[in-house]
């Protein structure tokens, strides 16, 4: 049986529903197909975070923060639960108080503020220990990835007519349409997105884009005593990979003391990363290895790594560890999103760096623009 559609989208994930919602919004007819039952890639394993501060100025800042207003809105329509709203990054030492607080006085950085010590004590006592300050950003949110994506998926096929095609693997894209294993779509317009898979759709052509699959552990933690995070947490780690940051006075001198005091963190790639979920657990995160086929196994070493860093931030370990995962995302050390056209109505297209979700709804709207001729 065929079908006909003005747009089927590959992949499931956040990045494929967000092209679904843009050609959905503009009256077009679209299906979304999908291998898995559900989403189950990067999107259903990630920390939560929609990231707006500390991209790099231009096209990155622009897209998270076209995004972040997408996010609202959907979570909004979808009944997705905003979790938490801002950043806190916590600066531990004093060259990243002051890149944070040089990035806080810029125009790029609408709204956020850097609180010094004594200021940032009062406002956030559950941080313990020294700091030298408390960057906030106020516009970030946190929703709860593995329950999200269903519902945004139910959301676009209620409310906006998109069709869905789960347990439907795609073998090839031709002539007006798809090849899948049940049967044929056809298609004006295609686009593959399809996470960290690199190989199955364009393998050729992506091969040469100097595109490879990151790893990340992660883990759902509780506190003994009960505490309500003032939003998400991340520390000088996060700090220094910050792309806004990288010029920024002090960033040469935070990196040097991270490499001397911190150098196992630095060699798995370790930020930390805290978030909370609507029954007070943690989810905390992360780590980044670089692999063309990551390995599966979880690393004690790892866990310890990002549970010391919690540690430093909250006085102490977490009683609990709930659960531990990995997931694995597309990763370019320079694109962090690739676009390739292979045909005039086909699109792949690919987030690769750590905070693609962040950025998906904004990249969906420019794919559906570019391939509808729209302004
Ligand atoms: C542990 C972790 C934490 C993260 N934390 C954050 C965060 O806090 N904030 C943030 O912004 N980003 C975060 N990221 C990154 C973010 O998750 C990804 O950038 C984003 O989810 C990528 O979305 P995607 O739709 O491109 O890929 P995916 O979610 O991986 O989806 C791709 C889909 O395509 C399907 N597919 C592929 N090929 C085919 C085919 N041939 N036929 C049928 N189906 C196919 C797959 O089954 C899959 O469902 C995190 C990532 C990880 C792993």
């Amino acid at each position: 049986m065929t079908e006909d559609f003005d747009l089927a989208v590959i992949g499931g994930g956040i990045l494929g529903l967000a092209h679904a919602l843009a050609a959905a919004r503009s009256g077009r007819r679209v299906v979304v197909l999908d291998r898995d039952a559900r989403a189950n890639g990067a999107s259903a394993r990630m920390s939560g975070l929609v990231s707006v501060a500390g991209h790099a100025p231009g096209a990155a800042a622009r897209r998270a923060k076209r995004s972040r207003d997408v996010w609202g809105e959907v979570c909004a329509q979808a009944g997705v639960r905003i979790d938490h709203e801002g950043l806190a990054i916590v600066a531990r030492r004093p060259e990243a108080g002051g890149m944070l607080a040089a990035y806080a006085a810029t125009e790029p950085a609408p709204g956020c503020v850097f609180y010094e010590p004594e200021d940032a004590h009062a406002l956030f006592p559950q941080f313990r220990g020294e700091i030298a300050g408390v960057f906030w950003s106020p516009d970030e949110i946190r929703i709860e990835a593995k329950s999200a994506l269903p519902k945004i998926a139910a959301w676009l096929e209620d409310a906006h007519g998109v069709a869905f095609r789960w347990e439907t693997a795609v073998t090839a894209v031709e002539d007006g349409g798809l090849a899948t294993s049940r049967g044929r779509i056809r298609a004006k317009c295609i686009v593959v997105c399809p996470g960290d898979d690199l190989r199955s759709l364009y393998g050729e052509r992506l091969s040469g884009l100097g595109l490879t699959r990151a790893k990340s552990q992660m883990m759902r933690v509780r506190y003994e005593e009960s505490f309500e995070l003032p939003g998400a947490v991340s520390t000088d780690l996060s700090a220094a990979r910050m792309q806004a940051l990288q010029d920024v006075p002090g960033a040469d001198a935070l990196r040097a003391r991270l490499e001397a005091e911190q150098p196992e963190h630095l060699q798995h790639g370790v930020v930390m990363l805290a978030a909370q979920s609507a029954d007070g657990s943690l989810v905390v995160g992360a780590s980044r290895t670089l692999d063309a086929t990551p390995d599966p196994f979880l690393l004690q070493t790892v866990d310890d790594l990002i549970l010391d860093e919690l540690a430093a931030v909250f006085g102490k370990r977490p009683k609990q560890i709930i659960s531990r995962w990995a997931g694995t995302y597309a990763y370019s050390a320079d694109r962090p999103v690739v676009v390739e056209a292979p045909e005039a109505h086909v699109r792949v297209v690919i987030a690769a760096s750590g905070f693609g979700a962040s950025a998906a709804f904004a990249i969906g709207e420019e794919t559906v623009a570019d391939l509808f001729g729209q302004a």
